[in-house]
């Protein structure tokens, strides 16, 4: 049994959406282009906890310039499957940003209101520049007008896991993205 055969829950089918090969082609096309971007200079690049650190660790190891890396932690999904909206910053930054070239690595952005709060949060202390990379974006699933530099793939709105992303804390370890689909009862 592969990896990719774990049954991820009883009340769930899991449908393949992107596959392992099409993200490491994507991730290194995303980290080309943000080589050049960044071309003679040390971004600082700040992963967004939990959902995005397997995203950043790819990313970083490709990247051909010198960088920084460190952390976020923020609240939004809980452990179930529905936004409540609030955005809270449970992990700050170590780093001083004022005046560094900024980079936030997200996993996935939804409603937007995370990429949104985020952005503010960072302008706030003055960065030379920011920039957001998100490894997928939700089409049609936006709830508030946001800015995102780079975007691995437009996904279509539903549930996915797998590549850091969570239900309930598991599936993080999935190499590829799944959709979540909820199975009725018969
Ligand atoms: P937003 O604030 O854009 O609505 O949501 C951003 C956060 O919600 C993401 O960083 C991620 O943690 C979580 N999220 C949104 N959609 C999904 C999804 O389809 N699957 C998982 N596992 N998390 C999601």
């Amino acid at each position: 049994m592969t990896k990719s055969d774990l049954h991820v829950a009883e009340s769930y089918r899991q449908r393949l959406l992107i596959s392992r090969a099409d993200i490491q082609r994507r991730v290194t096309e995303l980290a080309q282009q943000i080589s050049k971007d960044y071309a003679g200079r040390i971004p600082i690049l700040i992963g967004v906890l939990n959902g995005a650190f397997i995203f950043l660790a790819d990313l970083v190891r490709q990247l051909q310039i010198d960088c920084e890396v460190d952390f976020v932690k923020i609240s939004s999904y809980g452990c179930g499957k529905e936004s409540s909206g609030a955005v809270r910053m449970l992990k700050d930054l170590d780093a001083d940003i004022r005046d560094r070239d900024v980079l936030v690595v997200e996993d996935i952005v939804d409603s937007g209101l995370s990429v949104q709060w985020l952005r503010r949060y960072f302008e706030e202390r003055e960065p030379r520049s920011l920039r957001v990379v998100a490894f997928l974006r939700k089409v049609g699933a936006a709830r508030v007008p946001y800015e995102v530099e780079y975007i691995g793939f437009d996904i279509p709105n539903a549930f996915v896991v797998g590549y850091g992303l969570d239900l309930g804390q598991r599936y993080r370890n999935l190499p590829d993205i799944y959709v979540l689909e909820e199975v009725s009862p018969p």
